[in-house]
């Protein structure tokens, strides 16, 4: 375009600026803002309510991000989560692009009673993070990593998805704990655990937490960190979003080569119970460099059962053969993919291509070693079941995890070995009861085995009553902190710790 052209088109948009209406003024810096009428709503107690079409305009015109309301396409799309079976409906969407935007969502929300939903990668299974009748607050649209690689920190918005994470970092020779699905996001897996392939080198993704930026409940904005409001900076470390909304992370960052040895031995599963005891005997034993999950299970369809060991040893190549010995004795596996691997391709190998395409249902529990009870117990009742997938499967703790003292961080498990889950998986149109009653049914035998449980993947309400002793001595530390930072209880969306003033 010729210079005479565009000041003519900065001139007549300026001109059209003018005459235009307010609320159309807002959507030409942010997208959609016209609000048209007023919304229903559900208020705290659950009490039908009408939010005014004038105070949901002002929310609109305050907002960089977008303001998405029912009715619109893209409403309907930030509405879902992971799990396809749940169908909310919040009464209005904001997408931030900063902690501003944040603030005034939350403000909007206390103001108007409102219960806050907040979404990063929608990977609670139960749905935690949408809600029917209030506001949801989605982050997908802050979403950013930047490096300090002189001080080895990583600074990362509270929107952003554990891949993005991963692809800065080890482009770099750095990285930090994630998860082992690159698509979970930072928001909900850092601030109640995060175990991953690297957790029991350098820790919890928590442990690594150096500092976050949080907007409470009331609105404000708070940095916090081992100096500065440390009550809330230990809080968020294992209470999840019970305090507000984290809008950033300051990760700490360590030294690692991009090729790691990874993979999988699969076995057939009549070889499940020597799987399951060298497992029990020897992962116990394995240096922190070395992380093996474990899997026994049935695939939908008819398809034969297996037993699973994944492997990530980032420790020296030279020293891989003689720690895997005792697994060589089970013999040669029916697969075996190990091998030297990119660990951001590793870290991604387990994404879902079709992330809506089954209903995953999961019961969860810590362990402190595998005993041959609970191996037995893991065997007599796993129950194939062409419909869906079936299996109990090991995330491998212990090491740097344990190391941590349990009133440190507000996540006070320290003793976990494993963390034991069983996982049912199947299409959203499959008669989901009858597998529900199986895995209730079969968690009964299981669950005497664990002590406590990973509240990011136990948080749906059958756990609430037992959410107290979950956190043992750091319990009423937190019921503390949420009487002071949300004690009409906003943010119950969650492992919720209930206030009590
Ligand atoms: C496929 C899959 C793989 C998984 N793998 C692992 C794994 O390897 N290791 C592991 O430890 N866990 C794993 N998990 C469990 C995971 O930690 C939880 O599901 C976690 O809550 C996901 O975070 P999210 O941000 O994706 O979830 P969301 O559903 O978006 O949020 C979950 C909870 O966190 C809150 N929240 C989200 N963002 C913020 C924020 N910025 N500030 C405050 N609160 C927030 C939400 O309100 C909600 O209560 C996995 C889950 C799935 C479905």
């Amino acid at each position: 375009m010729q210079r005479r052209e565009f000041c003519h088109a900065g001139v007549a948009a300026l001109l059209a600026g003018a005459l235009l209406p307010r609320g159309v003024m807002a959507g030409v810096y942010a997208g959609l803002q016209q609000v048209d009428a007023d919304l229903q709503a559900l208020s705290l107690q659950g009490r039908e309510q009408v939010l005014p079409r004038a105070s949901v305009q002002e929310l609109a015109d305050s907002l960089r991000g977008r303001l998405l309301l029912p009715g619109k396409p893209a409403y309907d799309t930030a509405r879902l989560v992971l799990n396809p079976v749940i169908d909310k409906h919040p009464a209005l969407i904001v997408q931030p692009t900063g902690p501003a935007d944040i603030q005034s969502a939350v403000q909007f929300a206390g103001a108007n009673d409102l219960v806050v939903a907040v979404k990063c990668g929608g990977h609670s299974f139960s749905g935690k993070s949408t809600c029917d009748g209030g506001l949801l607050i989605d982050l997908s649209s802050y979403r950013n990593v930047q490096l300090d690689t002189q001080r080895r920190l990583a600074y990362v918005t509270g929107g952003s998805l554990l891949g993005a994470i991963d692809h800065e970092t080890l482009a770099r020779g750095l990285v930090t704990t994630a998860g082992t699905v690159s698509h979970t996001g930072v928001g909900g897996l850092a601030t109640g655990g995060g175990f991953g392939r690297v957790a029991r080198r350098f820790g919890l993704a928590l442990d690594n937490i150096r500092a976050v930026d949080v907007v409470t409940a009331d609105g404000s904005f708070h940095h916090a960190d081992g100096d500065q409001n440390s009550d809330l900076y230990w809080g968020v470390r294992g209470g999840g979003g019970n305090f507000g909304v984290v809008s950033n992370f300051t990760f700490d960052l360590h030294p690692m080569q991009r090729e790691v040895i990874g993979g999988k031995w699969v076995y057939p599963i009549d070889r499940a119970r020597d799987v399951l005891e060298a497992y029990a005997e020897h992962s116990m034993r394995l240096p922190d460099a070395f992380y093996l999950d474990c899997g026994v299970g049935h695939p939908p369809g008819d398809g034969p059962g297996f037993a699973v060991l994944d492997v990530c040893y980032s420790g020296p190549p030279a020293d891989f053969e003689r720690l895997m010995q005792p697994f060589r004795a089970l013999g040669k596996p029916l697969k075996d993919s190990v091998g030297a691997v990119d660990y951001v391709a590793l870290q991604r190998s387990g994404d879902f291509s079709d992330p809506r395409a089954m209903v995953s249902y999961v019961k969860d529990g810590f362990c402190e070693g595998i005993t041959p009870a609970l191996i037995d117990s893991i065997l007599q009742g796993l129950e194939p079941d062409p419909g869906r997938l079936t299996q109990c499967y090991f995330q491998h703790a212990g090491g740097a995890i344990g190391r941590v003292a349990p009133g440190d961080t507000a996540f006070s498990q320290r003793y976990v070995s494993h963390d034991m889950m069983v996982i049912l998986a199947w299409p959203p149109e499959a008669d989901g009861p009858a597998h529900r009653d199986y895995i209730r049914a079969y968690w009964k035998q299981l669950e005497p085995h664990t002590r406590g449980f990973y509240t990011n993947v136990a948080e749906d309400n059958e756990r609430a009553a037992q959410l107290q002793a979950n956190f043992e001595d750091n319990f009423q530390r937190l019921v503390a902190l949420k009487n002071r930072y949300d004690p009409r209880n906003l943010f119950r969306l969650n492992a919720n710790i209930e206030p009590t003033v």
